[in-house]
């Protein structure tokens, strides 16, 4: 279930009508939070309140080189928390931009009394979903949510909660906005039965009795999300790049991304087994029957390119079989989704592989390095779309975008894991090379071939896959 935080972003004199730097009716969202926080304490859900806290002397005032103000200052009137803000006893107030050379936008800038962070904190106490709510929009709260989305949690940003500087007419909108791109829902907690709303869209008992591993889908989703957030912040960018091996490279990108999905998995599902590109397999996993299958990028050789065909990939695995599946294309925003026995989604649409049932003419999406030749017998009947990824590629497939796939390559488990589960939720048939049906969590995680497309057309181009092996001979 999802557990619930109320974050109230620097509720201080400073940033109230009368303040130092005061936003504009800063003080007419008091009475919105102290209700929010009346119902976190009924429901005993954690609430933090989040203060600047200024050394007198920091590169943060323009009195020393930086863009404010003075406001905050550690100790006066001006730092302390609007006089009519009720916070509760059990409230958690969280300090930040305490260093001299520091703006400390964000809360996850901050630590509590004991010094502890927020992120460990909130983990810690089990927190997975953030209400977000205090001054201003255009910095601390757009901050906040960016930095909370990027450590993986849900972020709902409470419209009626919040005010901005709007130094330029429009900023305010514009934070929202970007906001709502890197994944926050924004809400109004005061609409009818808006709080109740928002408690209550999280994995219900309804919902798992539906599809038993809803738990796992909503985590590897959360996972993707935070891992696709801190890709983009590094595409196109400055990353280090090493050759794993040849011709198989990884970015700071891959072992960021990979990072955080196996903090967020591990943190919800601490017993379960890791299989992932970037780590060491130790080899743990085959002992255990619930296995995560990872590719933090699939296709990192597009990501160093700057071709936006790339793709996080998360399974989770059980007995073998993948039960719950996410391919995300951040640099696209497309969120593939699927659950066995439950279907396949881009971005909440059901979707579903193409109905073609001749193989002449149809649409095969191919890697963009694998050597042409091997493909000869199929380009003579078939039109070939180069696409990087095959885990972006098995997630197209899925969607009727191109009606089948197929590499002559020695794939890894967790190349294809996730897609394998997209194409058959989707309604499709995946095999390797040899026509066989893939089993993963196996001790060797390969598989030599794969052809996934509907099933009618999976088996004829299975026959080719082999006949054209065969010539290649
Ligand atoms: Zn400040």
């Amino acid at each position: 279930m999802a557990q619930n935080a109320l974050i109230v972003v620097d509720v201080q004199n400073d940033f109230c009508p009368g303040g130092a730097l005061a936003v504009t009716e800063g003080d007419q969202i008091v009475a919105v939070l102290n209700r929010l926080i009346r119902e976190f304490d009924r429901a005993g859900a954690p609430v933090i309140a989040t203060r600047d806290w200024h050394p007198r002397r920091t590169s943060h005032f323009n009195t020393h080189g930086g863009a404010w103000p003075p406001h905050c200052v550690q100790g006066t009137a001006g730092a302390e928390f609007h006089s009519a803000l009720a916070l509760g006893s059990n409230a958690v107030i969280v300090s930040k931009g305490t260093e001299e050379n520091a703006d400390s936008y964000s809360g996850f800038d901050g630590v509590d009394s004991q010094g502890m962070r927020l992120a460990d904190m909130l983990r810690q106490r089990g927190v997975t979903r953030l209400l977000v709510g205090g001054l201003a929009t255009d910095y601390c709260v757009k901050q906040t949510v960016l930095d909370g989305l990027r450590q993986g949690f849900e972020v709902v940003v409470l419209e009626d909660a919040v005010r901005g500087v709007d130094l330029k007419p429009g900023d305010s909108d514009r934070a929202l906005e970007e906001m709502k791109r890197a994944g926050a829902q924004v809400r109004a907690s005061a609409a009818r039965n808006g709080l109740r709303q928002i408690l209550q869209t999280e994995v219900s008992a309804t919902q798992r009795e539906i599809f038993p591993y809803a738990e796992e889908l909503e985590t590897a989703e959360r996972a993707a999300t935070a891992a696709g957030a801190a890709i983009m912040g590094l595409f196109k960018g400055q990353y280090d790049v090493q050759e794993k091996s040849k011709n198989n490279p990884v970015t700071s990108a891959d072992l960021e991304a990979n990072r955080l999905i196996r903090e967020i998995v591990r943190a919800r599902f601490p017993a379960d087994g890791w299989l992932s590109e970037e780590d060491k397999d130790g080899g743990e996993r085959l002992a255990m029957s619930r296995v995560w299958v990872i590719d933090p990028i699939d296709g990192t050789k597009e990501f160093i390119e700057g071709v936006p065909q790339f793709a996080v990939s998360i399974a989770f695995v059980e007995n073998g079989q993948p039960k719950a599946a996410i391919i995300f294309n951040p640099a696209q925003g497309q969120m593939y989704k699927a659950g066995a026995g439950l279907g396949a989604f881009l971005n909440g649409q059901p979707i579903r592989v193409t109905a073609r049932e001749a193989i002449d003419g149809a649409r095969l999406l191919v890697s963009r390095s694998e050597p042409q030749r091997k493909f000869q017998v199929f380009v003579d009947r078939c039109e070939l779309k180069p696409v990087g990824s095959i885990a972006y590629r098995l997630a197209k497939v899925a969607a009727g975008d191109g009606d089948g796939t197929l590499t002559f390559r020695s794939i890894y488990e967790w190349d294809v894991c996730a897609g394998a589960l997209m194409v058959e939720a989707a309604g499709g048939g995946v095999v390797d090379g040899s026509g066989n049906d893939l089993v993963f969590n196996q001790r060797e995680p390969r598989h030599r071939g794969v052809v996934a497309a509907n099933p009618r057309l999976s088996r004829d181009l299975q026959g080719l896959w082999q006949a054209a092996l065969e010539q290649q001979k």
